[in-house]
């Protein structure tokens, strides 16, 4: 019988690794993209082992690994106080065969998904903008703007991986729980190398006023780009932020140095903690950023889409061609909210007040509990496997 593909909106990295999964299961899939092209902005860049893992289920993983930094060393720093701990992934080497972060321009990925999404036979359908959708018992009909006017597209299922702004949110009328960071990020990359400096290629360092976090990306060139994250002052415009003065003045205040910092790439960004209060309402879904954000340190935004995305390709393949019930995909509501809410959102928020702490005596405190941790193998080893997301993955996945 011929069956209405599962329509996915957006061809981010949890909608095209989706998409592929899914065909890799015999699901016939339509991919829309609001954007001409693949877009190629300054994003997330540090994938963790799991990541890694799912992404070689879709045969991705190897050429990835051609083209990035594998960072099995990591540091916690304080600003005045230098290095506090610095871990080393190997000591998870028996449960992982990626026992580093891998790191990677997140618009490096996007490509190699679609070279592999379309060689299956997948169809992006590019300047393909959502608007809504309505749905019945039998399917989903979504209504889009394409260049030659609106159109109607019918799926069996329906999956919003359109990002922060979800229209697809909207359409099935999820609240998007949480709050925003007041202040504005910046992330400057420099090819100017911190490694002499004694920088690991990803590095937190805690400060109560100018904390930051280092990294290392390919770039352009073989220098590679050091990426430096830095908070800024709520008040001031985007433009201020971006003025090359400032972000040479931020550079300077890191680490100072005679000459001026060669900058190639800066941009800015708010940062949110959010969660959609449900990822289901009925034939349509929501993964990736759409169903949640949080800030980036740590690294669990785009790991955890990936993550959210695998679990649903599995589930929903099956429910697609009626092997399973439709309450299958309320297990991946449930697996995915828990390892959202229990772990990204709940560790995200509590690393961001680790290093920007203001109370000295915490402070202390928290660098002191970090360097019994890293001195205890077995405390270590825990701290590892929840800080590559292997716990909360494992966590998901017992969620019945
Ligand atoms: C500005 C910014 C900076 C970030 N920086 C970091 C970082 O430094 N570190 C970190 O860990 N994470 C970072 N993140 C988070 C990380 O990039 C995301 O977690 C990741 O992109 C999630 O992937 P996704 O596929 O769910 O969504 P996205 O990558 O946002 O993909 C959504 C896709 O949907 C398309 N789309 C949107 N609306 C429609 C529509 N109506 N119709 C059709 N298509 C649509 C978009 O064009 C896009 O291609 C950043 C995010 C943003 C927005």
């Amino acid at each position: 019988m011929e069956r209405d593909p599962v329509i996915i909106v957006g061809a981010g990295p949890a909608g095209l690794a989706l998409g592929t999964s899914l065909l890799l299961r015999d699901v016939a899939v339509v991919v829309l993209e609001t954007e001409p092209k693949l877009p190629r902005d300054l994003r997330a860049g540090t994938f963790h082992p799991p990541t890694l893992e799912l992404l070689e289920t879709i045969g991705v993983t190897a050429d990835f690994l051609a083209i990035g930094i594998r960072v099995p060393r990591w540091q916690i720093r304080g600003r005045q106080e230098g290095v506090i701990v610095e871990w080393d992934l190997s000591i998870i080497g028996d449960v992982t065969p990626y026992p580093f972060r891998f790191h990677c321009e997140q618009f490096k990925l996007t490509p190699l998904l679609y070279r592999r999404f379309t060689a299956l036979g997948g169809e992006v359908r590019f300047a393909h903008t959502f608007i809504d959708a309505t749905q019945d018992a039998d399917g989903v009909t979504a209504r889009i703007a394409t260049a030659s006017g609106i159109e109607t597209l019918r799926g069996r299922y329906l999956v919003g991986a359109d990002g922060g702004r979800s229209a697809v949110r909207q359409t099935m009328d999820v609240a998007f729980e949480g709050f925003t960071w007041p202040e504005r990020f910046l992330v400057a990359g420099t090819e100017y190398d911190l490694a002499p400096h004694g920088y690991t290629p990803n590095a937190y360092i805690a400060d109560p006023v100018d904390w930051s976090a280092i990294f290392k990306m390919p770039g352009e060139t073989p220098r590679g780009l050091w990426r430096i994250l830095f908070p800024t002052d709520a008040e001031l415009p985007e433009e201020a932020v971006l003025d090359p003065a400032f972000v040479e003045a931020r550079m300077q205040n890191f680490l100072p140095r005679p000459e001026p910092y060669p900058i190639s790439a800066k941009s800015t960004y708010r940062v949110h903690q959010r969660v959609a209060s449900d990822f289901r309402r009925g034939r349509m879904l929501l993964v990736g950023d759409a169903a949640h954000i949080n800030n980036p340190l740590g690294a669990f935004g785009l790991n955890g889409a990936l993550h959210g995305a695998f679990n649903l390709a599995d589930k929903l393949a099956a429910v697609w061609r009626d092997e399973a019930p439709v309450e299958l995909l309320d297990k991946y509501v449930r697996q995915r909210r828990a390892a959202n809410v229990e772990f990204v959102q709940a560790q995200s928020i509590r690393n961001k007040q680790l290093l920007e702490e203001r109370d000295p005596a915490v402070r202390a405190a928290h660098f002191d509990e970090l360097r019994r941790t890293a001195a205890d193998p077995a405390r270590a080893r825990d701290y590892l496997l929840r800080s590559s997301m292997i716990w909360s993955v494992r966590r998901a996945e017992s969620v019945a």
